[in-house]
């Protein structure tokens, strides 16, 4: 059977360590549902040894348990090392997918080891964590060749050889800044696959625009190597710096761009009609704008004025559209209350609440329990600092007790 094309986004890790940005253990959430629902394969949700993610961790696992939150992946990052493998497993007893991360170019080892460490050493620490992490009854691991673009390849054979003869499921391929363009990872990416024979991820940023150009010529390189290639993606393209490749657009290029879709396919099904509300969620989530531009979800993306066009796309679309609006979800008219608002904040009472949940058709069997969600509520917002959405609401009033374990930070224990 062909390789196939898996989507694994790492909007609740790379987007949210990215300068000046961050998401609240609520929102995070509600991106893992999105993907969920979008088809996602694998969200890589968080950092299991980082102590303030531990609840929200152990939250989403359990919505995974409960079914709430399935068949995606929920899969931690961590460093490459055997003691932060031994910490997650602690603080997160039932994580079972992870990615561990370790720099593989002579830049970064010298630059940032500052001689303490050769590459043996890297290695070394790789195969520790990998054992470790098998040891400790991890189901996927993926390895992170951070900044592999700028590696010897040599070495990234080696690293990743090493990795699969000690049970790894994946090398992760990271352009950590932006360095390849689609020429260059297309070839070394393929030449990986063919020599490690593992599957290979692709993590691309867009130091010099071409974020998502390298994602969909690496993952040709990875099918044309032999191998199933899982392309990490980012909501709106958020991400460190200039960003990641973008998900909605990843999916668009690989399914509508020239010939690509009819020999590279994305496995499973992928419900492209979710891409404009999640795309507004965490534009919302993160108080970052959509850009006019964005590929599918920008207000311009289906804007026409000038007259040629405007005469073309009336007489039909396809004159100058490659696929349809309704395609990403978009065309609902948007509810934007211009007289009198109710919104729920952290110092909202009882009846402004029951009139807000009242409009989301929500009703509580007593008094007690619309008091219980209200104040998970309140806690959601001093967290957030801004009022939530409405599946946000809905999400607390159907689980109250995971929602609990969300809001609970537990500092200095
Ligand atoms: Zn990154």
């Amino acid at each position: 059977m062909m390789p196939k094309i898996y989507l694994l986004d790492v909007t609740n890790r790379d987007g949210v360590q990215t300068a000046k940005l961050g998401l609240s253990k609520l929102e995070k959430t509600m991106i893992n549902i999105y993907l969920n629902e979008m088809g996602v394969f694998q969200s890589e949700f968080g950092f299991p040894t980082t102590k303030h993610e531990s609840l929200y961790l152990q939250a989403n696992l359990e919505l995974a348990e409960m079914g709430a939150l399935k068949p995606i992946r929920l899969g931690g990052w961590l460093r490459a090392v055997a003691a932060d493998v031994e910490a997650a497993f602690k603080l997160v007893p039932n994580l079972r997918h992870l990615n561990v991360s370790i720099s593989t170019s002579d830049q970064m080892i010298n630059g940032k080891f500052q001689g303490r460490k050769t590459k043996d050493d890297i290695l070394n620490s790789m195969v520790e964590a990998v054992d470790a992490a098998r040891a400790l009854g991890a189901e996927s691991i993926g390895v992170n060749a951070e900044d592999a673009s700028r590696a010897d390849l040599n070495f990234l054979i080696k690293f990743g050889l090493a990795a699969k003869e000690h049970g790894a499921d994946r090398l992760r391929y990271c352009d950590t800044l932006g360095y390849d363009n689609p020429f260059t990872i297309y070839e070394t990416i393929r030449l990986l696959a063919e020599n490690i024979g593992m599957a290979i991820e692709t993590h691309c940023h867009g130091d010099l625009g071409m974020a998502n150009a390298n994602s969909i010529a690496g993952a040709k390189g990875a099918i044309d190597g032999g191998q199933d290639v899982y392309i990490n993606t980012t909501v709106n393209g958020i991400g460190e710096r200039a960003g990641n490749a973008d998900l909605v657009a990843v999916i668009l290029a690989a399914t509508k761009s020239k010939g690509f879709g009819d020999k590279y396919q994305l496995a499973g099904s992928i419900d492209l009609s979710k891409a404009w509300k999640i795309a507004k969620f965490a534009s919302y989530a993160f108080g970052v704008a959509i850009p006019v531009n964005q590929t599918g979800v920008g207000v311009n993306a289906f804007a026409h004025e000038s007259g040629i066009h405007a005469d073309g796309v009336l007489k039909d679309p396809q004159n100058y559209e490659l696929f349809s609006y309704e395609e990403l979800g978009r065309g609902e008219p948007e509810f934007v209350e211009t007289g009198r608002e109710i919104s729920a904040g952290e110092y909202s009472g009882i009846s402004g609440f029951s009139h807000i949940m009242g409009k989301l058709e929500v009703s509580f069997s007593s008094k007690e329990e619309a008091t219980e969600v209200l104040e998970l509520v309140r806690y959601a917002n001093v967290e957030s600092q801004k009022p939530l959405v409405g599946d946000e609401l809905l999400f607390i009033a159907k689980y109250p007790n995971i929602a609990r374990k969300l809001l609970t930070l537990i500092p200095l224990e």
